[in-house]
């Protein structure tokens, strides 16, 4: 699946390229004993780890450590670079949710060498994602309650009101390194809570006012 739907207008965007930003709730930091980023940590993940709603999570066999990061997306509506944060929301076709799966063990590892840590976020199955509420429909994206449920039990909780940088702080940052088009997606962050899935789990990720996720893990 590259493509994505925005409810109600039944509009399908193809995806472009997923770009990720990392360590965006200080709870989240101070559990994996991060630092605080002077710079915003950006990454991206192919479209090709893009699942669809009620899909199977695939962990790969190089890993033994797979952690769910739920986030809130948003879904790019039309191209822009440099763009200023007062108009950045006006750049959003929608609001949709998402997790950005993570292999917690190979990431370590990578960071430890210094290396680039893309296997360990950019699997295929990586991005669950739900289809996008259309954008006029959230008047704060930067008040949202979010919670992720694994069999039932709750993990994650938090409020993007705890996002260091707000969405339109996000898409004006991100767009000073990349020119954003039209079908590409933002991922902004999970707050803490994180931890490992393992074969069978059943996920469920919700956010207010935007809708929930459902999969699973093989
Ligand atoms: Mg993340």
């Amino acid at each position: 699946m590259h493509q994505v739907q925005v409810n109600s207008t039944k509009e399908l965007y193809s995806v472009g390229k997923i770009v990720c930003l990392g360590q965006n709730y200080l709870d989240h930091i101070r559990e994996l004993g991060s630092k605080i980023p002077d710079r915003a940590v950006i990454f991206c993940k192919p479209s090709s780890s893009l699942l669809p709603d009620g899909g199977t999570i695939e962990i790969p066999a190089y890993s033994d450590d797979c952690h769910h990061e739920l986030e809130l997306a948003l879904l790019v509506g039309k191209s822009g670079k440099q763009i200023q944060g007062k108009n950045a929301l006006s750049y959003l076709a929608g609001y949709g949710v998402a997790l950005d799966l993570t292999l917690r063990d190979i990431q370590s590892e990578q960071k430890n060498r210094g290396l680039p840590w893309e296997i360990a976020k950019g699997f295929d199955t990586s991005c669950p994602i739900s289809s996008f509420i259309p954008a006029e429909k959230i008047s704060d994206p930067n008040n949202l309650q979010l919670h992720l449920k694994v069999n039932g039990k709750i993990r994650q909780q938090g409020n993007t009101n705890q996002m260091m940088r707000s969405v339109e702080k996000i898409i004006a940052e991100i767009s000073n390194f990349y020119t954003l088009e039209t079908g590409d997606i933002i991922l902004t962050g999970t707050p803490a809570g994180v931890s490992r899935i393992e074969s069978g789990d059943h996920l469920e990720g919700t956010i207010e006012q935007v809708g929930s996720l459902r999969v699973s893990v093989a």
